[in-house]
C-alpha cells in the first residue's frame, strides 16, 4: 500500500509514523525489527473447568508467527453457553436473546459486532457505550471515530457487515462484551465471562489472521491477563494459534493522546502480520 499525500500529511500531524509494507521504500521507525512473540503469560486458574485457557496454547519458536493459524480454530465447549455449534445467524440471535448476566435488564439492545465475516483482521473492545447501545452497532462514538482513522490509515475499514468487499482490506469488529454497562462503568469479571463465549465463536466463524485486542477488558478476555497494556503491547502473542496484538483503547488515547504514537505501533505490528503470506 502507497500513502497518499493526504494521508502522509495526516499522520505526521497526528505525530504518527508511517508503516510501508515490505518491499515499499521504508518510512519505518528505527527500531522496527520483528518483534518476538512472547511465552504466554502464565494462565489464572481456570474459571470454568471445561473452558481451556487461551494460554495454554504453546509457542514453539521465538519467530514471528505465521498470520494464519494452521487449522481451523475449534473451541472447547462453555459449561453455561453453547455457542461453540452455532453458525451466524444462529450466533446473533443467541446473543439477541442473551439473558445470562444482569446488563440484560439495562441494555436497550445488543451489540453483536460487524464487518467481514472472513475479515482478516478482528478487532476486539471493550462493550457498547451509550451511542452503541442505542444504535446497535460498535465503535460508533468518539472512539470509534478514532479508531476509523486509525483503520483507514492503513487502508482497512468496516466493510458492510457482509462478505462483500475483500476480507483483507475490512476488518470484523467486536466487543468483548455485547450489552452496555450502566453509566458504562467497567465490565465485571462476570459479565465478561458470561459474553466469552460468544466473542469466541464470533472469532472461531471468522478465522482471523491477526487479533487486534484494544484495552484491557479485551485482554482480560482474550489473554486471561491483568497485565496493564503498556507490557503486553509490542509483542505477539497467541490467542488459539491466532497471532494477537495487544493495544491502548481508542477512549483511553482520546483522553492520553501522547501514546497514539505506541497504538499507531501497534497497528503497524499487525499491519506487518497481515502482509505475510498464509502459511500452508
Ligand atoms: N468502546 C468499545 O470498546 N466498544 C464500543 O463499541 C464503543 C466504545
Amino acid at each position: 500500500m502507497r500513502w497518499t499525500d493526504r494521508q502522509q500529511t495526516l499522520l505526521q500531524a497526528m505525530g504518527l509514523r508511517l508503516w510501508t509494507p515490505p518491499g515499499d521504500a521504508p518510512v519505518v521507525a528505527p527500531d522496527a525489527s520483528p518483534a518476538p512473540i512472547v511465552p504466554p503469560v502464565a494462565p489464572a486458574p481456570p474459571a470454568a473447568p471445561a473452558m481451556a485457557s487461551p494460554l495454554a496454547v504453546p509457542v514453539a519458536a521465538p519467530t514471528l508467527v505465521a498470520p494464519s493459524p494452521a487449522v481451523p480454530i475449534a473451541l472447547s465447549p462453555h459449561p453455561a453457553t453453547s455457542a461453540d455449534s452455532l453458525d451466524w445467524p444462529a450466533l446473533r440471535t443467541a446473543v439477541a436473546a442473551c439473558r445470562a448476566c444482569g446488563l440484560c435488564e439495562t441494555r436497550r439492545q445488543t451489540v453483536f459486532g460487524t464487518g467481514h465475516p472472513q475479515a482478516h483482521c478482528m478487532v476486539v473492545g471493550e462493550a457498547p457505550g451509550e451511542q452503541e447501545d442505542a444504535q446497535g452497532e460498535p465503535f460508533v462514538g468518539a472512539a470509534g471515530q478514532l479508531l476509523d482513522r486509525m483503520l483507514a490509515a492503513l487502508g482497512l475499514g468496516r466493510g458492510d457487515g457482509t462478505a462483500a468487499g475483500s476480507p483483507a482490506r475490512q476488518v470484523f469488529i467486536a466487543n468483548t462484551l455485547k450489552c452496555r454497562p450502566p453509566r458504562n462503568r467497567n465490565p465485571s469479571p462476570e459479565e465478561l465471562a458470561a459474553c466469552r463465549p460468544f466473542l469466541q465463536r464470533q472469532v472461531a466463524l471468522v478465522q482471523p489472521r491477526v487479533i487486534l485486542a484494544m484495552g484491557r477488558f479485551a485482554v482480560q478476555s482474550l489473554l486471561d491477563s491483568d497485565a496493564p497494556i503498556g507490557r503486553l503491547r509490542g509483542t505477539v502473542h497467541r490467542w488459539h494459534g491466532v497471532p494477537l496484538v495487544v493495544t491502548y483503547h481508542p477512549a483511553y488515547l482520546l483522553r492520553q493522546p501522547a501514546d497514539k504514537a505506541k497504538a499507531w505501533d501497534d497497528l503497524c505490528l499487525a499491519a506487518e502480520l497481515l502482509a505475510r503470506p498464509p502459511q500452508p
